[in-house]
Order: C-alpha cells, then structure tokens, then sequence
C-alpha cells in the first residue's frame, strides 16, 4: 500500500533538488585520493579536506614505521624522476649519487632504523636499474606549461579532467613512449597495489586530457617487489569511477557528511574527534579479533596461520557466497527508504536476485540454481513467519562495525548483522544463520558467547541507548527464530544468556589465545616448523578447508 505522505515527501524531494540544482562545477578539484576517503567515510573527507583539524597522530611506533615507508618513497621516487630527464635511464652510479644527495635521516628515530631504510632503498635502486636499463623505450613529452613551445619530460605529471562538470586532478610519476607508440602511464607504489581497477580508471581518464588521441596503458611499478603490474583496464570500471566522481562530488555540495564506521577507523587521524567513537580510543597492543578470527585459530591452527599470517586469501566457496548473498538482501529489505510502507515479499526477492554473488559454485561442484532456490525458499519462508503479519520497521542499525576490549589483551571488532528498536526504546540484537544442519550444543555455546560480545559492544560502545534486552538468532534454513533474554543486568529473567557469566568464562581463554598466537608468530618467524608451531587439528569443516591438499592430518 503506498503512503500519500511519503509520495508527496519524495517529489518534494526532488523538486528540492532541481530547484536547488546544484553547480558541481563548484566543488573544489577532487584528487583520487579524495574521493576515496569520501566513499570510505564522508566525515573523514570532511576533517580532512573541510575543516582545520589537525589529525592526531595514531600513536608513535605506527607513525615512526609510517614515516619510513613515506621517506624511502619519497626519496626513490625523486632518484627515479631526475633517472629519466634525459628521456632514457640514466647510468646506475648517477642514481646512486642522486640517492645519497637526497637522502636524509635526520628523520629516523634511531640510527638502526636509517641504515636499514637506506639499504633498503639501495637495494630498490640496483634492481630497478639490472631490470629497466635496457628497455627501448623514452619518456613521452609535454609542453611545458611555462611556454607551450618547449617540450618537456612527462615526469610527475599533475594532470587535470572534466568528469560530468567535476573537475578531477591526478598525478602521474612517469609517461613512457613505446615502440609501438602507444604511451605507458606509470605509478610507483612502495608495496603491493589495492584498489587498481578504480585508480587506474582515474590515472587513465586524466591521461587520456592529455593525449586524446593515443593509445593508454595504466602501470603500477612496485618497487619493493621490482616488477610492473599492467592493469587490464575495464570499461566498467571507467564507467563506475565516473559515478563515484559524481555522486562524491553530489554528497559533497549538499553536505553530506555522516560518519561510517568500519576497520578504516583503526587508522583514522581523527578519531579522537569523531562523535560516533565517543572519545573511545581501543589500546593499540591489543590483538585485532574478529569472532571468526578467533575461532578459527581454536578450531585449526594451521588453518589460521595460512590465512591470517601467510595472508593467503580464502577461495570462493558456495556457502559463502549464498551467506552474503541473503545477508546482503536484508541489509536492502531492513534500510529500504522506497514509497511502500511494507516492502513486499516480491521486493525482497528482488533485492536477493541485486545482491546474488555467483562465486564459488563451479569451485565446489554444486549446482548455482539449486542454492539461489534454496536462498529464494529461505527468504519466503522468513518473510511469512516473520514480516507479513506484522507491521514492517527499518532496522535501528545494519552491519554495525564495533570495537570491544575483551581480557587484557584482544581487541574484538566486528558487524553485527541487525539491531532493531523495539517499542519502549528497548532494543533487540539479530543475527542471521544460513547454514544447512541445526548447530550442535557446542556451536550453540559459541553463537551465544558471540551474541554476548555483541550486546557488550552495544553497551560499551553506547551503539544503543540501553542495552540491548533481548538477543536472537535466525536460523533461515529452518525458519526458525531462537530469542535469547539477558540474565542479570537488572532484567528479572531466569532464563536466557548470563552474559557476565558467559564472559567471564571466556576471558581466560581469550587472554591465552592471543598469547599463544603471539608466540607462534614470533617462532614461526624465527623459522621454526609451520606445522609444529601452528599445529593442524583435523575437525567437522576439514573436507571445506582450502588447504586441505597438502594438510598432514587430511584424509581423502
Ligand atoms: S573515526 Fe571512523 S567514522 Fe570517524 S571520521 Fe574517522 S573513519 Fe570516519
Ligand atoms: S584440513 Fe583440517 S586439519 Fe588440515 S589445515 Fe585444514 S582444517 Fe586444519
């Protein structure tokens, strides 16, 4: 049924909007970094770019390291530029005389650190050269924007693009002619590249201003690792960096700035003045644990090791991706901000058909179709048991990121899936299950230890304004609801989770976990076994492990 207020509410909106037009032309120049940091968290662009806040340093072990890694790049970065001005590299004893004209160390905390960031650069600066010295190609040309007819180096090329009215500004390190006389646009990165897709749309969109009629290629050069990474550039992400553009550009002119939480906030500068924190600055000695994290190193800790300290990614699976794909769907259906009063169970299906990840299937030999039916069956079955005879309510909070200090020595963060508010300004916490069999007693200890973490997280970290009265799990396989009350806390109720009894039995635990994982990695670096100080523990999920192949306690 549509609400007569809330059709009239949108097209007020959008008169608004024309009305108001807004000139995106206005908006000061965007850099790829900007609109980055924009996507990520509009308040953090806001403390950033907006205001005069100062950031606060995070604290001084991580910005001395942070300081290294800028000076090294800083100065290869320089050594390269003044390698190329003569248009070829020049010999490898004049880059390292430029090194050490331009090196300095005052900046390093102790003299140990310097030597090390020196040879380090050296090092980048030899191999770069054995690699990149006979390569016959020259370094594109541009007029100089002092006098338009003097050609110069295409060195650090700050270079400037109109995308839909918004202007955007790049910086290129180098242009280089090829034989075939297309020309190669170069970045340099310290270490591996994140986000290459979105960057090299933006450093290719900036370099086609320059030279509309060649042909581009984008390149990050990785410099601790001496090798060129050559992005096949898609037409989609070309096309999703331009919406990026515009809708930064858009939130920005209206002044949209409302904080989003997530683990980037570990490294945000303004922390300490941000409101949704509350001043709440987590020990940084503390381990970093997601419940997951955690478990996994309690159920196999090889497994963990392989994923969290080799930092091998976890392939695509079937069962992931039917997770994501229904947690997603309800993240739409409980956020949903259309003109209906009630979503309806059509509407929800639509959302599962948007959020459909198809990864994984081919991988574990199951058939695509017969999950999406299973998902589509999940999510009809919830929708008749528990949204078509009631009234329908947007969720207080969704994929809430939260950080808690759990024992002396780990710092528990996650999302919680849903936090509703109830009538009263009562508040109930809600978590999702798609797995396919009913949890055992031990898994169901384990829901219940992380739905206890989830309610503390709300308390300490003043997510609700009381604390959560009830607790509840959706197992959708079995279109079933299991509501926990809390025992204690003032709540009357006999049954349900003790929390702090819950809590108080787990700390040990986590305390000695943390430890025992410090340890290891400490061994394991020294070069130990893997296998002797992450031992494997064969369980329930082997026959799911990725690493099950070449796993000692694996039996086929
Ligand atoms: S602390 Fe987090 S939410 Fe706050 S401004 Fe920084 S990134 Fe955004
Ligand atoms: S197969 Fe089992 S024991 Fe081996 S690493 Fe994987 S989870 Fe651990």
């Amino acid at each position: 049924m549509l609400s007569v207020n809330k059709v009239f509410n949108k097209s007020f909106e959008l008169f608004k909007d024309i009305k108001t037009s807004i000139n995106l032309g206005d908006i000061k120049p965007l850099s790829f970094k900007a609109v980055d940091t924009y996507l990520t968290c509009p308040r953090k662009y806001n403390f950033s770019y907006l205001q005069t806040i100062v950031g606060e340093a995070s604290d001084t072990k991580t910005s001395a390291s942070q300081n290294s890694g800028m000076v090294l790049y800083k100065v290869v970065t320089n050594v390269l530029k003044e390698s190329y001005k003569s248009g070829s590299l020049c010999s490898l004893e004049n880059m390292l005389s430029v090194y050490d004209r331009l090196w300095v160390s005052a900046v390093f905390n102790n003299p140990a650190d310097a030597s090390a960031c020196y040879e380090e650069g050296k090092n980048i600066i030899s191999k770069f050269y054995e690699k990149n010295s006979s390569l016959k190609e020259r370094v594109a040309e541009l007029p100089s924007w002092k006098n338009k007819n003097v050609k110069v180096p295409a060195l650090e090329v700050k270079a400037n693009a109109d995308i839909g009215g918004v202007k955007i500004i790049e910086r290129i390190d180098r242009i280089m002619s090829l034989p075939d006389g297309s020309y190669e646009v170069i970045v340099y990165k310290l270490s591996s590249a994140w986000g290459l897709q979105s960057r090299a749309a933006s450093l290719y969109t900036a370099a086609k201003k320059l030279f509309p009629s060649r042909k581009i290629s984008v390149v990050f050069y990785l410099l601790r690792e001496n090798m060129k990474l050559s992005v096949d550039l898609k037409k989609e992400a070309i096309r999703q960096f331009e919406e990026n553009v515009k809708s930064v550009a858009t939130g920005i002119a209206r002044k949209e700035f409302a904080p989003v939480k997530g683990q980037w906030c570990s490294f945000c500068s303004f922390r300490a003045s941000c409101s949704v924190w509350k001043g709440f600055i987590p020990d940084k000695t503390r381990m970093r644990l997601s419940f997951s994290k955690f478990n996994m190193y309690l159920t196999c800790p090889r497994q963990y090791r392989l994923v969290y300290v080799d930092k091998i990614r976890l392939k695509p699976h079937s069962f992931f991706s039917l997770g994501t794909s229904v947690h997603e769907a309800f993240e739409k259906f409980y956020t949903y901000d259309g003109i209906m009063t009630k979503p309806s169970l059509r509407a929800l299906l639509s959302m599962l058909k948007e959020s459909w990840k198809s990864e994984g299937y081919e991988e574990d030999g199951v058939s695509e179709r017969e999950y999406y039916k299973r998902a589509v069956d999940m999510l009809t079955s919830y929708y008749k048991s528990f949204v078509a005879g009631v009234a329908y309510k947007k969720a207080y909070r969704i994929e809430e990121y939260f950080e808690l200090q759990v024992g002396e020595k780990a710092l528990f963060t996650g999302f919680i899936d849903r936090i509703d508010e109830l009538d009263g300004g009562k508040y109930e916490i809600i978590d999702y299950k798609t797995e396919p069999t009913w949890p055992n007693e031990r898994i169901m200890e384990d829901h219940k230890l992380q739905l206890a973490i989830y309610w503390l997280a709300c308390k300490e970290g003043h997510i609700t304004s009381t604390p959560p009265v009830k607790l509840s799990l959706f197992f959708l396989n079995f279109d079933k609801k299991i509501t926990f009350d809390i025992i204690g806390n003032g709540s009357g109720a006999v049954s349900g989770i003790d929390i702090s009894r819950i809590i108080s039995e787990n700390i040990k635990l986590v305390d000695e976990t943390v430890e025992k994982i410090r340890a290891s990695e400490i061994l394991y670096k020294k070069g130990s076994s893997p296998d002797e100080v992450f031992m494997p523990r064969q369980n329930d999920y082997c026959h799911n492990c990725d690493f099950k192949m070449d796993c000692p306690l694996f039996i086929i």
